[in-house]
């Protein structure tokens, strides 16, 4: 089976919560490194002759368009992440849709094609901001990724995997980060933090089981900052620097090795076939 590869670019300073990501006027003054990081990826997928999705920032769009012609030409699907790297509960409903829609060209005139899919910063769509999926159709937005069925990272009632949402605006699909259960609630482990806690063999058995019990692609992440170890570091409060520098040396070596095991396709192309 076939499971969704996705890349959420951003650079070393697009972290949620803190000053650095939401004052967007200090960005400039920051040292651009997501050329170079997202290169390290690319080159990874292209020894493995695989394409993923990319969901990319609509500022870094707008400050790097070829590094976006280099991942469209190396035949990866490119999809957005917002313009301003903003959690949707954090945002009004016309704020939110302000910054989709910005992303939204900023990212198709860098790419010179349509976007069709969307992820959220920091994977924040939550059951009182589902009219994000409203505004998404209304863009003309066909897939969504940024449900989490899980209580405190989004809403446990969440589906766990593929489905069609209606909306206002007509049908569009969701395809939530992938988790597997466990007792009462489910766990993450495909990227971020619990990728890099997970050990290799052990992401790879649980992808290979939900693809044969559940008959269900899954859905892997990263993000080019985790490919560089000499990035700065944000200050952080000691959990939310756990979370963003744990470990982090592991992300390539497992990177490599899923890409060595498994099948994978844009998030799109996988959505259109099920
Ligand atoms: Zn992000």
């Amino acid at each position: 089976m076939l499971n969704a590869l996705t890349v959420d670019l951003e650079d070393w300073y697009h972290i949620c919560g803190t000053v650095d990501n939401d004052d967007h006027r200090k960005w400039t003054e920051y040292e651009s490194r997501v050329t170079r990081n997202t290169e390290k990826v690319l080159s990874l997928l292209a020894r493995y002759d695989t394409r993923a999705t990319f969901f990319v920032l609509g500022y870094i769009a707008e400050k790097e368009p070829a590094l976006i012609r280099t991942i469209c030409k190396a035949g990866h699907e490119i999809a957005i992440h917002g313009y301003y790297h903003q959690r949707i509960f954090e945002l009004s409903r016309a704020e939110f849709e302000e910054d989709a829609k910005r992303a939204k060209e900023a990212v198709e005139a860098a790419a010179g094609q349509k976007v069709e899919g969307y992820r959220a910063p920091e994977w924040s769509i939550r059951t009182s901001t589902l009219w994000a999926l409203d505004v998404l159709a209304k863009l003309g937005i066909r897939y969504d990724s940024s449900m989490v069925p899980l209580t405190r990272m989004g809403e446990r009632s969440f589906k766990p995997f593929p489905h069609t949402i209606k909306t206002a605006y007509g049908n569009i699909w969701e395809f939530p980060l992938t988790t597997f259960r466990v007792f009462r609630e489910r766990a993450p482990f495909t990227g971020g933090l619990p990728m890099r806690i997970a050990p290799y063999w052990y992401i790879l058995t649980k992808i290979k089981e939900i693809n044969r019990v559940e008959k269900q692609p899954c859905l892997v992440y990263v993000h080019p900052w985790e490919f560089d170890a000499l990035a700065p570091r944000i200050e952080l409060p000691l959990s939310r620097r756990f979370m963003h520098y744990f470990n982090m040396a592991s992300t390539a070596p497992k990177f490599e090795g899923l890409l060595r095991n498994l099948k994978f396709a844009p998030m799109r192309e996988i959505l259109g076939c099920l």
